[in-house]
């Protein structure tokens, strides 16, 4: 090995494509420089003992509202990030909440923000997408951004007709459509049959029926098929929804989706116990809808996993003890992606460990072209990396959770296997259950740039 190593992190099994393996990786310049067996690893300035447990690359979570301008009461940069470590997740792809990214201008902002006050890395969606936005496609595009986000209900609907003109372009110039897909005349139907009864949490999930998201996977997945274009389904949460993903997949069509740890976990029957912390859109479904996401996520038609991390001040859950309608829509989540894979999926048979590495890291890196620059442990990646123990049980408290929000909808359960320290680039990020860097690490991850990186046989296509 020529050069200075800096930190070598030994004995331990390392997540690998191949499997489980024993051993370690060197890191030079915040690069992954060696992955060995512990006997073939170079001396270091740092050497982390990993005590047999698992090392993995960290968490690329693709959706997630870490950093809204208009809502920094909700979360920012710094808390957001530091959440995000504590999650073993080292890059954020940051999403419109209620503020545009729809300009340069705007983008370059956040930019600076963003490498100001974030401890991990990050990239960035625009949106929110509209007809006269349709243009900015390719000057985004050119500017790093690797999605854009288009909703087909309220509060950000467009019609088919838009949808058609952004997957077009989509199509020409490359990148992703990320659409929230419910149908808004089912919405707005259903919507008036719970009048009376919005005082019950659950009303929501009532009011927001299966067949809306049906419907709308259904539509943008046929503009698709006319466009080329990739479509990505947001956080998809029913039967009848990624049986239209899998369709269109059998006919060519380039759709992906994801799912959120929260569909993974509760039930719309939870909901009148939990009161207005379990509201989010799409809402809680059935129990035979959790068990279709995660068979989906173990057989593959489920992509990736995402966070969609969109927590708020406790007076905005509050408003909605009485009427549901008043209630913010969002939770936390990215804290707890691994620990839910962890927790629900390995250790309850439910899903294999190829299958979390896939969803949490190969892929979200592929479809904003990061990897292997991220999401893989290779020699040439960034030593993104997270330790951890499998074994270790916690009862999640808001106590424990960084979010700005102070709350948890996770608040009470005992998860089994959590992160114990993350590095960004090879600096530890999180340990010992606090950040250990200051804001202003992490750095803005332009879409597309692992792929500029001579690195043997990069694997480009999503
Ligand atoms: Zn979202």
């Amino acid at each position: 090995m020529k050069g200075h190593v800096d930190l070598v992190v030994r004995d331990a099994r390392l997540l690998l494509e191949s499997g489980l393996v024993r051993g370690g990786v060197a890191v030079m310049d915040g690069r992954i420089c060696a992955v060995a067996t512990d006997e073939h690893l170079p001396p270091a300035d740092t050497t982390v003992d990993g005590r047999g447990r698992i090392l993995m690359p960290g968490l690329i979570d693709a959706h997630a509202h870490i950093h809204d301008p208009a809502a920094l009461d909700h979360e920012d940069f710094t808390t957001g990030s530091r959440a995000a470590a504590a999650g073993g997740v080292t890059t954020v792809i940051d999403m419109p909440l209620t503020s545009q990214l729809d300009t340069v201008e705007a983008l370059e902002q956040r930019v600076r923000t963003g490498e100001e006050m974030s401890i991990v890395d990050f990239g960035l969606y625009a949106g929110m997408m509209r007809h006269d936005n349709v243009a900015i496609i390719p000057q985004m595009l050119g500017h790093g951004v690797g999605g854009f986000k288009a909703f087909t209900c309220e509060p950000y609907r467009v019609d088919s007709g838009v949808i058609m003109r952004l997957l077009s372009e989509v199509s020409e110039h490359g990148g992703h459509l990320t659409v929230h897909a419910e149908d808004q005349g089912v919405l707005d139907e259903f919507g008036r049959d719970m009048d009376g009864e919005w005082d019950a949490p659950v009303s929501h999930a009532l009011s927001r029926p299966e067949i809306a998201e049906q419907l709308a996977v259904h539509g943008v997945i046929a503009i698709a098929r006319a466009t080329g274009g990739h479509v990505h389904i947001a956080h998809v949460t029913t039967r009848g929804g990624l049986r239209e993903v899998e369709l269109g997949r059998l006919h060519g069509v380039r759709v992906t989706t994801e799912v959120c740890p929260h569909h993974l976990v509760f039930d719309r029957d939870q909901m009148n116990r939990f009161g207005p912390v379990s509201k989010m859109t799409p809402p809680l479904r059935s129990r035979e809808d959790r068990a279709a996401l995660w068979s989906g996520l173990l057989m593959g038609s489920v992509n990736i996993v995402v966070s969609d991390h969109a927590p708020c001040p406790p007076d905005e859950k509050e408003a909605g003890r009485d009427d549901i309608r008043e209630a913010w829509a969002g939770v936390d989540g990215v804290q707890m992606i691994l620990r839910v894979l962890l927790s629900e999926g390995i250790n309850r048979g439910r899903l294999s460990f190829g299958r979390l590495l896939r969803a949490t890291t190969r892929d979200p890196a592929r479809l904003f072209g990061l990897y292997p620059k991220k999401g893989a442990i290779r020699v040439g990646a960034d030593a993104d990396l997270v330790l951890v123990d499998p074994t270790l049980e916690q009862k999640v408290t808001a106590d424990m959770m960084f979010s700005k929000c102070g709350w948890t909808l996770y608040e009470g359960l005992v998860m089994k296997g959590a992160p114990v320290m993350t590095f960004v680039r090879g600096v530890p990020v999180f340990e010992d259950d606090r950040t250990t860097v200051a804001p202003g690490h992490g750095r803005f991850q332009p879409a597309g740039s692992g792929l500029t990186r001579a690195m043997g046989q990069p694997d480009v296509h999503p």
